[in-house]
């Protein structure tokens, strides 16, 4: 697919470093608060928020097919809606308005048009109605299924047959920056014979991938894999928190609720999958055979760097996983198509996550319970302590980014988040 915005020649008037995760190549979408502004709609090219409502009231997008009210909404919910050729429209004209060669005068507007992201308050970007958390890297599984279950059949007999999946909490994901407190509840320590209540022991981050849906399926409608990416409007950075002991106690027989509702942290800029074409590649072979329902042609996987950086209190930092969203084993196009094969709906702005994402490596592994082993190889950071899960203080930070032809990436930016201490009830 030829998609103007794309081209790896065009440069912008915003100076942008080699290293920046927003070159004129990415326009992502999102929700930003300059000073003194209301939340509108917005993109961002280097470290400078572009306010795509003053560029509509510059006149930058006249003969795009996009309404004033759009670009003013608190979430982009109403802009995805309008379907992928009108937000690749608006996406190939502020390419055209923010490249060099200029020719509709933005430039002159900078100081109206441009604020710096540090300036800017950055929103919670989609207004999610519903959200489905995967469980789609292999290495992932056969990790959780060595340590939980038995090394010799680590995955369950119907993990290569359908991607496993369960219905998450869609009211408590928040937008990166957003402080999380760590989760009371119940947890049976080892050895005991009646569980205890209170904060949970071992918080963990999953890092995962989200990807959002821009448009409505019918009740009873099924999206084909074929059919998929009309669907799949664009990607964040997910962590998923988890609490480790209340998930053990509290899973069985129908998965995870509280140990994974208290809160889950996302990127601000919503990626578009155009911006993302560049680098598709092949997913892992699956063996045995998937359904024909489950069968795809093409590359629907994507080269996609991640890393988990985590920030102690006093403000050193350690890298403790390098992973790739190539690993999936199972495709969005595939969970898509699964998900909707019983005549289950999807509306503008429901979610779907990847599940954690690991590699074969163990410096690839996407959680504290795989990195530690389940806390058996504590991970030392970088101010003498060490860490089997995290503690009260520690920054967790999600990064990922596909590295383009001409050195440019395109890149999420960053997912982070704070662990406060638990508030316990009023005795
Ligand atoms: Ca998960």
């Amino acid at each position: 697919m030829n998609i103007q915005a794309n081209d790896p020649k065009i440069t912008s008037w915003v100076t942008v470093s080699k290293d920046s995760d927003f070159p004129i190549q990415n326009i992502p979408f999102g929700i930003a608060m300059p000073p003194e502004k209301g939340p509108r709609v917005a993109t961002i090219i280097g470290d400078q928020v572009v306010d795509l409502l003053t560029a509509y009231d510059l006149g930058l997008f006249e003969g795009v097919a996009i309404k004033r009210e759009v670009l003013a909404e608190r979430y982009i919910n109403d802009l995805m809606a309008l379907g992928k050729n009108a937000c690749r429209a608006v996406r190939n004209r502020i390419s055209v308005f923010m490249r060099s060669d200029d020719t509709l005068g933005a430039k002159s507007h900078a100081d109206r048009l441009l604020h710096k992201v540090s300036d800017c308050e950055l929103l919670l970007p989609v207004k999610v109605g519903d959200y489905t958390d995967f469980y789609s890297s292999k290495e992932h599984a056969t990790n959780v299924g060595t340590m939980f279950r038995d090394p010799e059949n680590a995955l369950l007999p119907n993990w290569k047959h359908l991607p496993v999946g369960y219905h998450g909490r869609a009211s408590s994901i928040v937008v990166s920056g957003t402080p999380v407190h760590r989760p009371v509840g119940q947890t049976m320590p080892p050895d005991a014979d009646q569980p205890v209540f209170g904060p949970c022991k071992l918080m963990d981050f999953e890092l995962e991938m989200g990807f959002v849906v821009g448009k409505d399926s019918k009740l009873g409608h099924r999206i084909s894999t074929e059919d998929a990416e009309d669907y799949i409007f664009g990607m964040v950075l997910f962590n998923d928190w988890s609490a480790r002991d209340i998930q053990k106690w509290e899973y069985v027989p129908l998965g995870p609720f509280l140990a994974k509702s208290f809160a889950s942290t996302i990127s601000p800029w919503v990626v578009t999958l155009d911006a993302l074409e560049p680098f598709r590649t092949k997913g892992p072979e699956q063996d045995p055979e998937v359904l024909p329902y489950l069968k795809y042609k093409g590359e629907k996987n994507y080269d996609l760097e991640l890393e988990v950086t985590i920030r102690t209190e006093g403000g050193k930092e350690k890298t403790v996983c390098n992973s790739n969203f190539k690993y999936m084993y199972w495709n969005m196009c595939q969970q898509l198509a699964h998900h909707t094969v019983n005549g289950c709906n999807f509306k503008v702005g429901d979610m779907c996550a990847s599940g954690t994402i690991s590699g074969k490596s163990r410096d690839s592994f996407g959680s504290m319970l795989e990195l530690s082993w389940k806390g058996t190889r504590p991970i030392e950071m970088p101010d003498g302590t060490e860490r089997k899960f995290l503690k009260d203080g520690d920054t967790v930070l999600l990064r990922g980014f596909g590295k383009g032809e001409n050195g440019y990436r395109i890149g999420f930016g960053e997912a982070a988040g704070k662990v406060l201490p638990a508030v316990l009830p009023e005795e």
